[in-house]
């Protein structure tokens, strides 16, 4: 379906997809298997991106960003990870960091931080997770220790991405042990700060062009100007970041979705099988039908959450949902595409395995599947 035929969808939020969507084909779908076969880092793509305005999507006009609605964020994300799920990913964890700085800033903060985030000149990082978990992060180990007017902080981080090339991440560590939820502080990190050691990016099953490291902070002095808000607003902060955030993954596996389908539909009509085309034959055209019946209610779900949150309304719940279906309808759809291809759907002259593999991140990154399902459940159940 033509996005612009979506409801909510304006004329302006379509002008920059079609944008989007032509560097996307023109610039990232040829680049994108390489970039995969040779781990090669997507941040290679950020001058271009931003050229386009899309490394502030996130962010309002007067901090740099291009003032788009979230259903134009959502489109332009899509059409990015038609062609590349890696760029998409690593865009994602650029809003994150941006995006925790935007919620849990003062306008000091964002002027200083967010105008050369929205610009491309720093990528941003959002550095929640724990090598002990990640699905539990009011359970903290890194501390933050208040010292004048600086914090030390000491800990390490997990899966934390584009911190090799990121300018800050915001990181999230116990300033208060014995207080659970709220004794989580959040703290605008310049990596350029004695103390920090990023790892080897980890090798990846898929989207291998967007890099996750491990980093340790070892007695890392970060100015109290540095903190997001009060003393134990952390947790909310992160909370808030991610409600936005399972929106762009939601987008990922749209997009990854919507590419799958479209190279299924194509092969279905080309390939001949016994002087038909597979097309013709009513199994094909079942499993095609599942595949855009999952793909539209994904798509359902995912606009009805940004309507709310351009709303400003609560959109939590939804947000969960939307990223839940769509991560799992994608797994679904890329796997549906493979087969549909047979044999040449297995080999890496064709994306479909790419797809399958790039989609897979999406049902544990930013809250798995099952904490996603603990979310709806909280919702319905209280
Ligand atoms: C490529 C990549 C990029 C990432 N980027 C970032 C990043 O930029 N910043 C960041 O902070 N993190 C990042 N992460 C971390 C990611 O968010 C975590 O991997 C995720 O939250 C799951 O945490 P975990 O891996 O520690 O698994 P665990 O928390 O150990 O969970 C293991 C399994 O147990 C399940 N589980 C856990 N608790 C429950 C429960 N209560 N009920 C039922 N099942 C449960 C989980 O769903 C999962 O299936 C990234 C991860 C990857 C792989």
């Amino acid at each position: 379906m033509n996005p612009s035929l979506r409801l909510g969808v304006t004329d302006e939020d379509q002008a920059l997809a079609d944008a989007v969507a032509a560097f996307s084909q023109a610039e990232l779908a040829p680049r994108a298997q390489a970039i995969d076969e040779q781990e090669l880092s997507v941040t290679c793509h950020v001058p271009q991106l931003a050229a386009l305005g899309v490394m502030g999507l996130n962010l309002p006009e007067q901090l740099g960003g291009p003032g788009v609605t979230p259903t134009a964020m959502l489109l332009a994300l899509v059409e990015i990870s038609k062609a590349c799920a890696a760029t998409s990913s690593m865009i994602g964890a650029h809003f994150l960091g941006a995006d925790a700085v935007l919620i849990g800033g003062d306008a000091a903060q964002h002027q200083a931080w967010l105008p050369r985030a929205a610009s491309g000149e720093w990528l941003a990082g959002f550095a929640l997770t724990e090598p002990r978990g990640g699905s539990h992060p009011a359970d903290l180990r890194t501390r933050a220790v208040r010292e004048g007017d600086h914090y030390r902080i000491d800990g390490v981080k997990h899966f934390i991405s584009n911190a090799a090339e990121a300018r800050f991440l915001v990181v999230f560590a116990k300033t208060d042990l014995a207080a659970g939820a709220r004794g989580v502080s959040a703290f605008i990190v310049d990596m350029g700060t004695p103390g920090i050691q990023v790892s080897s990016h980890e090798k990846l099953m898929g989207i291998r062009g967007a890099h996750a490291f491990e980093v340790s902070f070892d007695n890392v002095r970060v100015p109290v100007a540095c903190r997001l808000g009060e003393e134990g607003s952390g947790f909310k902060t992160a909370m808030k970041v991610l409600d936005n955030s399972r929106l762009d993954v939601a987008a990922t596996a749209l997009g990854i979705a919507e590419a799958a389908l479209a190279a299924a539909a194509q092969w279905a009509k080309d390939r001949k099988i016994d002087g038909e085309a597979l097309a013709m034959r009513q199994g094909i055209q079942w499993m095609v039908a599942d595949m855009k019946l999952r793909l539209e209610a994904a798509w359902g779900l995912t606009l009805q959450a940004t309507a709310l949150r351009t709303a400003g309304r609560p959109f939590t719940q939804q947000s969960a949902m939307a990223k839940l279906h769509a991560s799992e309808m994608v797994g679904f759809v890329t796997d549906a595409a493979l087969q549909i291809h047979g044999g040449y759907g297995y080999t890496r002259e064709m994306p479909l395995e790419r797809y399958a593999r790039d989609a897979r991140i999406l049902r544990i990154y930013e809250g798995s599947s099952e904490i996603q399902r603990s979310i709806i459940a909280r919702g319905v159940l209280g």
